[in-house]
């Protein structure tokens, strides 16, 4: 692995990555980061897939977000994965961890598992919250994890979309700094990390994809 340092750019270790990982895949909600990520991939040369866990609670704002990233990059192959599940319940709300293992973390878990890929490309940064605040660019576990945006702050992010016109969700203009599912998610407060809005008061910070016994 090359020695990368908090400056290198984001374009470097994406590169990198498609070289040493040609089955690479990218997981994405959609959020600012994940937008971010989209675009430099693809100018990267990446032509792989994105993937998306619709888990039936999704602001309608983001799968317009997406179905905009979608035209905008039509050589990607945008994948959308669902659970199969009603959303009349309200799991949700007694339940949240186990809400999310089942419309989440189960129906992506299942298809990278068919898919088997080595790494997965996504778009963390140390900036989002305190329990991301030492994310690397690359993280050995079950599968590898490339994180190129892990030195990226919000400033960074916002300025690369208006440089670039990017379609970012237009919930983050109105402080969803971070977004979920619509019964997990509010707005950002002053002085808040970007995560604060997800599972405000329920005890929780991830959804179980990224950390846990069920990491990918
Ligand atoms: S974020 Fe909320 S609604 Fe969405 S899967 Fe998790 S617990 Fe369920």
């Amino acid at each position: 692995m090359p020695e990368f340092s908090f400056t290198s750019h984001p374009t470097e270790v994406i590169q990198w990555a498609l070289e040493t990982y040609p089955d690479l895949t990218m997981p994405s909600a959609f959020n600012i980061n994940g937008v971010v990520l989209i675009d430099l991939a693809y100018k990267a040369g990446y032509r792989g897939e994105v993937i998306f866990v619709d888990t039936g609670y999704h602001f309608h704002e983001t799968l317009q977000t997406r179905d905009a990233l979608q035209a905008r990059y039509p050589e990607l192959k945008f994948v959308t994965l669902d659970a199969g599940l009603s959303n009349e319940d309200t799991q949700y709300q007694t339940d949240p961890d186990g809400c999310c293992a089942v419309r989440k973390v189960a129906p992506l878990q299942n298809y990278l598992a068919e898919k088997a890929p080595s790494a997965l490309l996504n778009g963390r940064s140390r900036d989002q919250a305190d329990t991301r605040k030492d994310i690397p660019f690359v993280e050995e576990g079950k599968r590898t994890k490339i994180n190129p945006l892990a030195y990226w702050d919000r400033c960074t992010l916002e300025a690369y979309v208006n440089a670039h016109d990017l379609p970012i969700n237009p919930l983050y203009w109105d402080g969803f700094l971070s977004i979920g599912c619509w019964p997990c998610t509010r707005a950002v407060r002053p002085g808040e990390d970007a995560r604060a809005g997800r599972w405000a008061g329920k005890g929780k910070t991830e959804c179980g994809l990224w950390v846990g016994e069920n990491t990918l």
